[in-house]
C-alpha cells in the first residue's frame, strides 16, 4: 500500500535549501503495516506469513523512503539459558544478518529479550573472534597458532580417542562444559563412546542450590508460576537477574500488576529490592534461619497447608524414626515440628540476619494467606556464597510445602515438569565406567562433578587425560584458583590433548592445542527447554545461514559451508567426529551416529532434528496444517 507523505516544516526547509534530497511525494509499495494510532492494523513484530519477504524502512535512508526486503529466520538466544527467541534479520541481497529482534512466537520470551539477545549481533560481528580452526605452533601458551581445516582436526583428535578407547583407558578422555544449551546430545555421544566424561561447571555455580531442592523431591531446579502468584519471594535475585532473568522478569511484573506482593530477601537494594514490598537485606549467610523463623511462625500460627502435609510428606516416617514414643498422629505430627523449631523465633532471626523480626512474622502471614499461589526461587548468591549454602534452598522450599504450593498454579513448579525429553534416534545404553577423577571416592554425596578439583588431582598422579575438550568454558579466568588450572593445561603429561570448542577467545583457549571455532546463537543447531514459567516448551536454535541458503534453494551439507569464515557447531562436530573414531563400526560406536533412514549411512543433521520433530507430540500435525 501507499503511504500519503507530507514533510515536516524542518523538512520542507531543509529540502529547499538542498540540506537534504528531494522527498518524494508518496512512500514507494511496500509491505509495511500500518502503525497508525488507534488503528486495528497495529503491529508490534511481523505477522508469521510476512517472515519469507519482510520490508522495512532502511534505518539510515528512511527520509526517501527506500525500504529493505529482509528474510526473518527463527533462533534461540545462547547468551544465557532462558533460551528467549530471536528473529535474526536477514538482507535478502546480500544474505548477512543486519540485526536481532525478539520472536513472538516463543513461549517463554514472548517477543522480549533483556540487552544481550539483540547485542548477538556484536557477537557475531566481533572483529576478534576466531573463523578458522588453528593448531598449536610451539609449545602450549607460548601463542604460536597455524590454521588448518576441519578434516584434519577431526583426524587427529578422533585418532586419540580411538587409542584411548582400543586401550581401555575411557576415563582419560573428557568434556568439559561451561555454557550449557542443547539438550542431551553430549551425554548421547558419550554413552556411544562408553566414557564417563562429562564435567561441567556446576559445583562453583549452581550445584548447591539445586542440592537442596533434589532432596526434597528428586528435581533440583525451581520453576516458579509467578505469572498467577499471590506472593512471590525472591532469594538474591535482581529481578531474577541470575537466571532466566527476561522470561521471570516479565511474569513478575504481570503478577505484581495483578497485586502480587513481593518480598526480597538480599543484601543489596536492588532494581528488584526497590520496587518489592519486602526488602529483607540478611547478613551473607542467615538467610536459612530467617526461613525457619518463617517456617516456625507459619506452623505456630496454623497458617499451613494441612491437607498437603498429609497427603504428600511422610510425616508418619519421620514421627516413627524420631519419636517413636508419640502417636503415630498428624497432631503430634504438628507438635513434634513445632518443638523442632522452637528456637527459631523472629528475633532470633533478626538478631542473625539483621531482617526486622516484625518483617518475618509479616511475611510468614503473606505466604500463609497466599498458600498455594507462593512463588519463590533461589539462584546461586545465598546457595553458592556461603558454607552450608544449599540449605537456603532447603529452607526455602519448606515454606512452599508448608503452605502446599509446590506444583500448584502461582506455585513453584519442579523444573523436570516444564522439560522437554527429546526421543533421540539411535540412543546408546548408559555407560557403565566410573570416572574418579569427576566423582571421586571422598565426596559419596557431591551433587554434580567436583569439577573444581581436576587440577588438583592431575598434578597429585590420581590421573591423567589423554583428550580434553573444554566447550565454552574458560576455568583460568572464571574459577577460583586459575594458576592452578594453567599448570594442569601446560603440561603434557597431564593432559595430552586439548581441544578448546568456543566462539571467541579465553585464557584457557590460550593454552590449548586445538581452538575449534563454534557458533553464535545465530550458527549452531540446539534444542532448547527450560523451565521459564509454568509450561512446556523446546525451542529449536538454527543457524540462520543455512536456513537462509535452504529458503534460496541453495542447501548446504555442513553448517560450517554456511557459516561466517569456518565456523562450525558441536552437533555435526560429534557426528563426524564419532564416525572417524569407528569408522569400520568394530568399537560399536558408528552404529548410533547412522541414519535413522537410511541403511549404514552416516546421519545427516537433518536427519536428527527430523527424527526428534517427527515425534514431538502434536508439532507434525501442526506442520501439516501450516503446509
Ligand atoms: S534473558 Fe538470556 S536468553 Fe533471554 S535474551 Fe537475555 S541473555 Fe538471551
Amino acid at each position: 500500500m501507499s503511504h500519503a507523505f507530507k514533510p515536516s516544516w524542518i523538512e520542507s526547509t531543509a529540502e529547499n535549501l538542498g540540506i537534504i534530497p528531494k522527498l518524494p511525494d508518496k512512500h514507494p509499495e511496500h509491505d509495511l503495516k500500518p502503525v497508525e494510532s488507534g488503528s486495528p492494523d497495529l503491529a508490534n513484530f511481523p505477522a508469521y506469513e510476512d517472515w519469507d519477504d519482510w520490508a522495512e524502512y532502511e534505518a539510515k535512508d528512511w527520509a526517501t523512503g527506500k525500504t529493505k526486503r529482509y528474510s526473518l529466520v527463527p533462533t534461540v538466544c545462547f547468551n544465557c539459558e532462558a533460551g528467549c527467541g530471536l528473529l535474526a534479520y536477514m538482507d535478502k541481497e546480500t544474505g548477512e544478518v543486519r540485526k536481532f529482534e525478539g520472536n513472538p512466537h516463543h513461549p517463554g520470551s514472548r517477543g522480549r529479550n533483556c540487552a544481550k539477545g539483540p547485542a548477538t549481533i556484536n557477537q557475531i560481528n566481533d572483529i576478534d573472534r576466531i573463523l578458522h580452526p588453528l593448531k598449536r605452533k610451539g609449545k602450549r601458551g607460548e601463542g604460536g597458532w597455524e590454521r588448518i581445516g576441519w578434516d584434519q582436526v577431526l583426524d587427529e583428535i578422533a585418532a586419540e580417542i580411538r587409542k584411548a578407547i582400543q586401550e581401555e583407558r575411557k576415563d582419560e578422555v573428557v568434556y568439559h562444559v561451561g555454557r550449557p544449551g542443547h539438550e542431551g546430545y553430549i551425554e548421547r555421544v558419550l554413552n556411544a563412546w562408553g566414557v564417563d566424561g562429562h564435567n561441567s561447571h556446576t559445583n562453583i555455580c549452581s550445584a548447591g542450590a539445586r542440592l537442596g531442592y533434589a532432596i526434597w523431591h528428586g528435581a533440583d531446579r525451581p520453576a516458579p508460576d509467578y505469572a498467577n502468584a499471590k506472593f512471590i519471594l525472591l532469594i538474591s535475585s535482581h529481578l531474577e537477574a541470575g537466571h532466566y532473568f527476561n522470561p521471570h522478569a516479565q511474569r513478575i511484573m504481570e503478577a505484581k500488576n495483578e497485586g502480587a506482593k513481593i518480598a526480597v530477601m538480599d543484601i543489596r537494594l536492588s532494581n528488584t529490592a526497590s520496587r518489592a514490598d519486602y526488602w529483607m537485606p540478611t547478613r551473607p549467610g542467615t538467610e536459612a534461619a530467617v526461613l525457619l523463623a518463617v517456617a516456625k511462625v507459619m506452623l505456630d500460627e496454623g497458617i499451613y497447608n494441612e491437607t498437603f502435609l498429609k497427603e504428600w510428606t511422610n510425616w508418619q516416617d519421620w514421627l516413627k524414626a524420631d519419636h517413636s514414643d508419640a502417636e503415630p498422629i498428624f497432631e503430634n505430627f504438628i507438635e513434634k515440628l513445632r518443638e523442632h523449631y522452637a528456637d527459631y523465633t523472629p528475633e532470633f532471626a533478626e538478631a542473625e540476619s539483621g531482617v526486622p523480626a516484625k518483617t518475618v512474622i509479616e511475611v510468614a502471614r503473606r505466604i500463609g494467606a497466599a498458600g498455594t499461589q507462593f512463588a519463590a526461587h533461589v539462584w546461586r548468591s545465598a546457595a553458592s556464597g556461603n558454607l552450608g549454602g544449599w540449605q537456603v534452598a532447603r529452607c526455602l522450599h519448606f515454606l512452599n510445602v508448608l503452605s502446599g504450593s509446590v506444583g500448584t498454579f502461582g506455585g513453584t513448579l519442579p523444573n523436570s515438569w516444564g522439560k522437554f525429553h527429546p526421543s533421540v534416534p539411535n540412543p546408546a545404553p548408559p555407560h557403565k565406567t566410573w570416572n574418579e577423577l569427576h566423582f571421586p571416592d571422598e565426596y559419596p554425596l557431591s551433587h554434580y562433578e567436583m569439577s573444581f578439583l581436576l587440577p588438583h588431582f592431575l598434578k597429585e598422579g590420581r590421573g591423567k587425560l589423554a583428550v580434553y575438550f573444554t566447550r565454552v568454558f574458560n576455568p583460568v579466568w572464571t574459577y577460583p584458583d586459575g594458576f592452578s588450572w594453567i599448570e594442569a593445561l601446560r603440561d603434557p603429561k597431564l593432559i595430552g590433548l586439548h581441544a578448546a570448542l568456543t566462539p571467541t577467545w579465553n585464557e584457557t583457549a590460550f593454552f590449548a592445542d586445538y581452538v575449534l571455532p563454534v557458533g553464535h546463537a545465530s550458527e549452531r543447531h540446539d534444542l532448547v527447554s527450560y523451565e521459564t514459567h509454568s509450561g512446556l516448551w523446546i525451542g529449536f536454535r538454527q543457524p540462520v545461514h543455512r536456513e537462509f541458503l535452504r529458503r534460496q534453494g541453495k542447501p548446504v551439507t555442513f553448517t560450517y559451508e554456511a557459516n561466517p569464515g569456518e565456523v562450525w557447531e558441536e552437533d555435526e562436530f560429534w557426528i563426524e567426529l564419532s564416525w572417524r573414531v569407528d569408522p569400520d563400526g568394530s568399537l560399536g560406536i558408528r552404529k548410533y551416529f547412522e541414519s535413522p533412514y537410511r541403511a549404514d549411512e552416516k546421519m545427516t543433521i537433518d536427519e536428527y532434528y527430523q527424527y526428534i520433530f517427527e515425534r514431538v507430540p502434536g508439532l507434525p500435525e501442526v506442520a501439516e496444517k501450516e503446509g
